[in-house]
């Protein structure tokens, strides 16, 4: 059997991030990644075949609600699902580390504050070609610098938009993204500023993702790292004392393989990474790796998101327009105590996506009607820890369980920006005061998975560490977006590739 210094299973914004800073630690490392290269190919553009097809998720099936089927919006690759995130980049707010009072209960305090992360979110920005103008958003934290890249700019109709919010007294603010896009050379960029970029793999390999930033080049550099693609983690294996994971399970090419190593990190993403744990259950931890808190699994978040239409007379040329965002209302409003959420552009929606969601019954034309008017907003508010929204293994299935909480704040952020819309659109509606649909994402939405290995001090209620170490096993690290004690609302990448960042300049140290 071979023995590795160290073995990382996953590698999506947590792994991929890890890989990248220990590479040259010249240890023999071993990456395990179920899934493989994304293929570079037309497809990667197609609307039909990303959104209609759904030719990047996955097949498999998860349970829900007892024992309805669920259909993960997740897909299996190396990057994991940052090959078709929308790279808008945030840091957490201040605030977002502390114990907040929300409407619909306590989000937790974290073990870390912002300024102990500041150092590697500005790091994290940097390896992921970050672009953004510091200084506009009114909740943004202190930052030690500037942005590494100037702002992606406003379309006409988007910067119109920016104006109207501005003169209406808020804060509209450029998204940070991790693009590689030159705007004063537009010859020598990378990224060409398309309508297919949210959700959507990049054809040009312009998009910061995992593969492209972190694994693609450690591998390609350091000869010390070994990647085996279509290669599925299936179980952990502890020593006699149950202190230590010695080994684990693989299938790889339809076979059951198992590998050694001194260190291991898991980041499967965090419901993938919850269940890895729970599957790998033995006479000394009956209830699965890493639990004797009885925490891994519970506390699922996901946010809640609402994609909303605003469609008017005016038509909107716009290409790129995931440009803009508000977090105006973020902490609430005048009259309203508690936190509402945050709000951003979408990707430029196309009859295609909306034929994703239409009845079938709905003319192609009203979509393309539709689609060249509307302004496509997304929306997401902070979902609260509870224990019983959680991944569970039942007869070796994923069961993933999960009800709204915390959603006052929310609806009055949707109304709230519903009115607002129809104020600045000054009449001049498509239909009489426009239509704005909404749209809850359901629970196959599981784009911002997090909080099933939350990290903490106290053994009981976390089952990290503050280095992201499973309290139970001394040489067990999860770095995905299972450690998260609250969601926040803003995208949650750049904190995971931030605390992917902190946890491997500790396993540097530990390994030295
Ligand atoms: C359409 C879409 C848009 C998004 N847009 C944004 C955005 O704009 N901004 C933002 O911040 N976030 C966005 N996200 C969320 C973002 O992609 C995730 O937060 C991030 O990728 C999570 O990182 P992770 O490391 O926790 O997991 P992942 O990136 O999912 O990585 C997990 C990895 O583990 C692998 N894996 C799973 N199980 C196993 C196993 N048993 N053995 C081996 N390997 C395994 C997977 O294949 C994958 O490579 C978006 C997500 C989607 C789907
Ligand atoms: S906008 Fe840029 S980064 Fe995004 S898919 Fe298009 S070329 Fe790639």
């Amino acid at each position: 059997m071979e023995h590795y210094d160290i073995i990382i299973i996953g590698t999506g914004a947590g792994g991929g991030t890890l890989l990248h800073k220990i590479s040259t630690s010249g240890k023999k490392i071993l990456v395990l990644e179920r899934g493989n290269f994304l293929p570079k190919e037309k497809a990667n553009w197609d609307t039909i075949e990303v959104f209609q097809k759904e030719r990047y998720h996955t097949k498999e099936v998860w349970k829900t609600e007892g024992d309805k089927d669920l259909h993960p919006g997740t897909g299996y690759w190396v990057g994991g699902n940052t090959k078709v995130y929308g790279a808008a980049l945030f840091r957490l707010r201040e605030k977002d580390f502390e114990r907040i009072q929300h409407a619909g209960g306590i989000s937790p305090e974290w073990p870390l504050k912002y300024a102990d992360l500041e150092k590697y979110y500005a790091e994290a920005e940097e390896l992921f070609c970050v672009h953004g103008k510091m200084g506009i958003d009114p909740t943004e934290a202190n930052r030690s610098g500037e942005y590494p890249y100037p702002a992606v700019s406003h379309e006409p109709r988007i910067q119109e938009l920016h104006d109207v919010l501005q003169n209406k007294g808020l804060h509209p603010f450029y998204i940070p993204l991790g693009v590689k896009l030159n705007e004063t050379d537009m010859l020598a960029s990378a990224c060409i500023r398309c309508n297919t970029c949210d959700g959507f793999p990049c054809l040009l390999h312009a998009k910061s993702d995992a593969d492209i930033n972190c694994v693609r080049p450690s591998t390609q550099k350091n000869s010390n790292i070994t990647l085996l693609t279509g290669a599925k983690a299936v179980r952990l294996n502890t020593n006699p004392n149950g202190r230590s994971v010695i080994s684990v399970d693989v299938e790889l090419n339809d076979t059951l393989q198992q590998f050694e190593a001194d260190l291991f990190v898991l980041s499967a993403g965090a419901i993938n990474s919850a269940a890895l744990l729970l599957k790998s259950a033995n006479t000394i931890h009956p209830g699965g790796l890493a639990n004797s808190s009885g925490q891994v699994g519970r506390n699922f978040m996901k946010h809640q998101n609402a994609a909303m239409l605003g469609i008017s007379t005016k038509k909107n040329p716009t290409v790129f327009q995931k440009t803009l965002a508000l977090n105006d209302f973020y902490w609430g409003e005048a009259d309203y105590k508690y936190p509402m959420g945050h709000i951003q552009l979408l990707g430029k929606a196309n009859k295609d996506m909306l034929r994703a969601d239409a009845p079938f019954f709905t003319p192609g034309m009203v979509l393309e009607e539709m689609a060249e008017h509307s302004i496509d907003w997304w929306m997401t508010g902070e979902d609260l820890p509870v224990a019983d929204n959680r991944v569970q293994v039942i007869n070796g299935e994923i069961h993933l369980d999960y009800k709204e909480n915390n959603t006052e704040g929310f609806n009055r952020l949707v109304n709230k920006w519903k009115h607002i819309l129809k104020e600045i659109d000054n009449g001049d509606s498509f239909i009489p005061h426009g239509i704005y649909m909404r749209k809850t994402i359901p629970l196959s939405g599981i784009a911002h998975q997090v909080g099933t290995a939350r990290f903490g001090t106290d053994p009981t209620g976390s089952v990290l560490d503050i280095y992201c170490k499973t309290h139970d096993m001394d040489n067990l690290y999860i770095v995905d977006g299972s450690f998260f004690p609250s969601s926040g609302a803003v995208n949650p990448s750049l904190t995971i590739i931030a605390n992917a960042l902190r946890v491997g300049e500790h396993l540097l140290e530990r390994i030295r």
